[in-house]
């Protein structure tokens, strides 16, 4: 009987996002078996220390070529090939592009039912999993069950807490069967779009700028707000689609969704479709010169006025209060 839990994440040079610690913390959570944890590519038998700090049973790391490079369909055939021989009960993915990407095609591959971006699992006692994920653009929550044999997930970074369990994980060496029409399609170059500065979807802080900013010169104030806070930047669509900021700044429903402990919305009016992006804040602070502004009805802290004033203000404000601590 199928039985413990597949944990599936990509890897950079033996570094993993803080999400995949947080998943290892729900798949244990889940009691259902053995938690597995399979990575890609170069360097992916690096990640074994922090697997094994945070309570992975066992490890797989395929490194050779062809998994050096990204490859939804070769990778998804990979991944369906030795999920006979694993048996999971429960397969979950981080809600990254990376785990968006691949996590449908598996489900196709093994008929698995697919839930994606979810806030949290726990298991029913029949020991299915329950997940609670954010539904019509994050206006109401609902509970899921997968009633498929695999029970596929998609979990949401920076909502569950990563929590330590030292284990001495057992390495496998399990190699995928793939045919000569696995990898069709090949990420064959990487460009860093944002050298240098934080992910929005793995950041603490979020400083983020909308239309009330005017112009795209004035996101200077936003960027000295966020090196005094240690921040990312965002942003709202229109600002990225008149090219004020790279689209990799977008957040909301057709852009990035975030989940900081603090969500500045700077000269962002709060529309529905803004709000999709940012409900997983813990807390939103609202700058913004018009008091009926609907960003004001989410937000737990609100100031109303110009943010050319206030923005300036606060930056100093935190850069003095950092000096003394
Ligand atoms: C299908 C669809 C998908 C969409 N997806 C997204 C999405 O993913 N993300 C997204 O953001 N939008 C999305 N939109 C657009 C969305 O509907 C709004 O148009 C957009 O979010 C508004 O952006 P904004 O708040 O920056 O601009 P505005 O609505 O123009 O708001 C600007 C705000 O700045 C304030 N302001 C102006 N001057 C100042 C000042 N000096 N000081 C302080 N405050 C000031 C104003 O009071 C106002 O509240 C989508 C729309 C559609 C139809």
């Amino acid at each position: 009987m199928s039985s413990g839990v597949l944990v599936i994440f990509d890897q950079n040079q033996g570094q993993v996002r803080h999400v995949i610690l947080e998943i290892l913390t729900v798949a244990r959570s889940l009691a259902l078996g053995p938690v597995t944890a399979l990575t890609f590519g170069t360097d992916a038998s690096k990640t074994l220390d922090i697997l094994s700090e945070y309570g992975a049973d066992r490890v797989l790391f395929w490194e050779q070529e062809p998994f050096t490079q990204y490859s939804s369909d070769g990778f998804a055939d990979a991944i369906a090939s030795v999920v006979p021989e694993l048996d999971p009960a429960v397969i979950l993915f981080p809600a990254s592009a990376w785990g968006k990407d691949l996590s449908p095609r598996l489900a196709e591959l093994l008929n698995a039912g697919l839930a994606t971006d979810c806030l949290s699992l726990r298991t029913n006692e029949d020991n299915r999993v329950i997940a609670t994920r954010p539904m019509y653009a994050g206006k109401v929550l609902a509970e899921v069950q997968i009633d498929t044999p695999i029970q596929m997930f998609s979990i949401r970074p920076n909502i569950n807490a990563a929590v330590p369990s030292p284990t001495t994980p057992v390495v496998l060496d399990i190699p995928p069967v793939i045919s000569e029409t696995s990898f069709k399609a090949v990420v064959t170059e990487r460009k860093e779009v944002q050298s240098g500065v934080q992910e929005l979807t793995e950041a603490d802080i979020i400083v983020s700028g909308g239309r009330g900013i005017k112009a795209p010169e004035n996101f200077k104030l936003l960027d000295q707000l966020a090196e005094a806070l240690g921040a990312a930047v965002g942003s709202s669509r229109p600002v990225a689609d008149d090219g004020w900021v790279p689209h990799s700044y977008h957040i909301g429903q057709t852009g990035k969704v975030v989940s900081p402990t603090v969500y500045f919305a700077i000269g962002i009016s709060g529309a529905i479709q803004h709000l999709a992006g940012i409900s997983g804040s813990k807390y939103i602070v609202a700058i913004n010169n018009d008091p009926e502004a609907p960003i004001f009805k989410v937000a737990n802290y609100g100031i109303v006025g110009d943010l050319f004033q206030v923005v300036p203000r606060l930056t100093e404000e935190i850069r003095a209060l950092k000096a003394t601590n």
